[in-house]
């Protein structure tokens, strides 16, 4: 009997976000908001008291609040800046001076006084017309229902203190939430909202954890300690499974385990298709310590080294010394092999707190990437000093993101002469003959990219973006999630065009978008004959055993029927078909 599709018990089916079997206790995360039970007024000669039991909890909060963020998993020491902001509304005055004066004022216990302080600064948000800062009412909500807790002597339940290896199962898990993950005690999560863009999704994947997210009712129907299967391959999770149901899916995790890897375990075997194709495979890297798991995953280079992070973890800009020291070591660690370092790519959905961006209606279209470098000479100049300094000591080749046109290029290029120009009068070494390369992700360099190519050594197609800016869809609106379409025809054909434009001028071209590490898409990528593709270092595995068993010539063929297909639709179930057929095993597994 196929559990799968029939499991007896209650069984739940979302959205499958990260492949894997986990079997584990329900951990229920409560986070309905304290009920205030009791308003009531204070004699005069309490007033002090008050104000003191309420001064108090604001430090017990505070306590709890720091050592959250000293204790933070290393891998989400990005998000640590939630938790900064959070400190800070803790000792703001609308929040901490008006409770109070509304304490004092109105004689009024402490707990209602903060509830209309609330009141108050949601007032205040309303009337913000910008979504983005209304929005972060919720920041505000969350510190008030702290205090509240604390006020009412009920801790706030705290994922950090989750002791036993759990299953999370909660309505959704906010990055303020995650912060607080202890990642060893967590082995799967469940939630009610989310979609496969969501923050529970993406975080499941950067930590490798199975997770099904959008069940709807997960939290209704999952009581906490019941045992739960989560099948993060197929969206399924069996509440309380009997007992044929937990040998099913224990043999069907031990296979799963298995082939992942057997996968794993091939991942150092050449990338050539079976009529000898060689094809670079690569890796997309955020830090410095990825250089390892790409290793690992036999990576041959770095295809896209994305250098925001170092600026996002940081408080401030970085120094150039500190820049120069992370480029040169990723260079070092490498060599010989070429590291793709793209220029800071800030703005958009990745903010640094401390830049002071302004807040924009539509970020992604706003002061992001290459515009901000062009506005921000300094801080540009600074960057390309260290990646240059950083030449000399490996294989580096420099990427400027988000290039919409001739324009910018030539401007972001005028700067990096003049940065090589006071490098040699400082007598410091760089590799001169390093290459410059620029990202087409934006369809307006699609379409000029026969004259881009003429001022370029190469391109890399980042269809992340290039997907959001054609098809107007947000790539981290989970709303339109589902529209956003790596498949859509559209896209097939821009790709084709910048192959072309860059084959006319004999420049090499690259993808390092998600497109590259998608199984379904190896025909389209083969078929268009690119140089290389770049990936997160975990699809490396994968995506070269799908290589190696395609040969160039099906690709190509592949490629011209694709061609006739005119909707996502169409063009998926046919890759569906293509790859599923030549390995049913990924199908069954939940990789396709
Ligand atoms: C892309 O847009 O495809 C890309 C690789 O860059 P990022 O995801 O960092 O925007
Ligand atoms: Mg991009």
């Amino acid at each position: 009997m196929n559990k799968d599709a029939v499991a007896g018990e209650k069984s739940l089916k979302g959205i499958a976000v990260y492949p894997g079997i986990v079997i584990g206790k329900a951990h229920l995360v409560d986070r309905s908001k304290v009920k205030i039970l009791y308003q009531y007024l204070v004699n005069t000669e309490h007033l002090n008291d008050e104000v003191a039991r309420f001064e108090e909890a604001l430090r017990v909060v505070e306590k709890e609040m720091l050592s959250l963020k000293n204790g933070m998993a290393e891998k989400l020491n990005d998000l640590g800046f939630i938790l900064d902001s959070h400190l800070m509304i803790l000792k703001d005055s609308m929040l901490k001076d008006s409770t109070i004066r509304t304490i004092l004022d109105e004689k009024i216990n402490a707990e209602w006084a903060l509830k209309k302080s609330l009141e108050k600064i949601r007032e205040v948000f309303e009337q913000i017309d910008d979504e983005y800062i209304s929005n972060r009412i919720s920041d505000v909500e969350n510190v008030t229902e702290r205090i509240l807790r604390t006020l009412s002597g009920k801790s706030q339940q705290s994922l950090s203190e989750i002791d036993k290896r759990v299953i999370i199962v909660a309505h959704d898990l906010s990055p303020a939430d995650t912060t607080e993950l202890n990642i060893g005690r967590v082995m799967g999560f469940i939630t009610d909202v989310g979609g496969r863009t969501s923050h529970t999704a993406i975080l499941a994947q950067a930590l490798e954890i199975p997770a099904v997210v959008g069940l709807e009712s997960a939290t209704h129907v999952v009581a906490d300690g019941d045992l739960l299967i989560v099948d993060g391959s197929t969206g399924v999770v069996v509440v309380n499974p009997d007992d044929s149901a937990i040998i099913y899916y224990q043999e069907k995790k031990l296979q799963l385990e298995d082939y992942r890897s057997s996968i794993a375990r091939q991942g150092h075997l050449p990338a050539v298709t079976p009529d000898g194709q060689h094809v670079s495979i690569t890796a997309n890297i955020e830090f410095l310590e990825e250089v390892a798991a790409v290793r690992d995953y036999g990576g041959v280079s770095i295809g896209l080294y994305r250098t925001e992070f170092l600026y996002l973890r940081s408080k401030g800009f970085p120094e150039e010394e500190d820049l120069f020291e992370d480029y040169r070591e990723v260079a070092e660690l490498m060599v010989p092999e070429p590291v793709n370092i793209r220029t800071l790519d800030i703005g958009g959905d990745k903010f640094v707190s401390k830049l002071e961006i302004s807040k924009e209606m539509n970020p992604a279209l706003g002061l992001r990437a290459i515009r901000f470098c062009l506005k921000q000479p300094e801080i540009f100049k600074t960057q390309l000093r260290a990646i240059l300094r950083a030449s000399a000591f490996g294989h580096i080749r420099l990427i400027f993101p988000m290039i919409s046109g001739l324009q910018e290029l030539l401007e972001a290029k005028a700067i990096l002469t003049e940065v090589q120009g006071e490098l040699e009068r400082e007598q410091i070494p760089y590799d001169d003959k390093m290459e410059v390369g620029i990202m087409v992700e934006i369809p307006s360099a699609v379409v000029m990219a026969d004259v881009l190519a003429k001022h370029v050594d190469f391109f890399s197609i980042g269809t992340n973006d290039l997907i959001q800016y054609s098809l107007a869809i947000d790539r981290v609106n989970e709303y339109v999630a589902h529209m956003y379409q790596p498949f859509d025809p559209a896209i097939i054909r821009m790709i084709a065009q910048v192959v072309d434009a860059a084959g006319k001028e004999g420049i090499r071209v690259n993808i390092c978008g998600e497109m590259a590490g998608d199984p379904l898409c190896v025909p389209i990528l083969l078929g268009l004959g690119l140089d290389a593709l770049s990936m997160n270092p975990r699809s490396i595995p994968l995506i070269k055993k799908i290589v190696r068993a395609m040969p160039i010539s099906q690709a190509r063929d592949d490629l011209e029927k694709i061609k006739e297909l005119y909707t996502a639709e169409a063009v998926q179930q046919y890759l569906w078909e293509r790859t599923g057929g030549m390995f049913p095993e990924l199908r069954e597994k939940g990789y396709l």
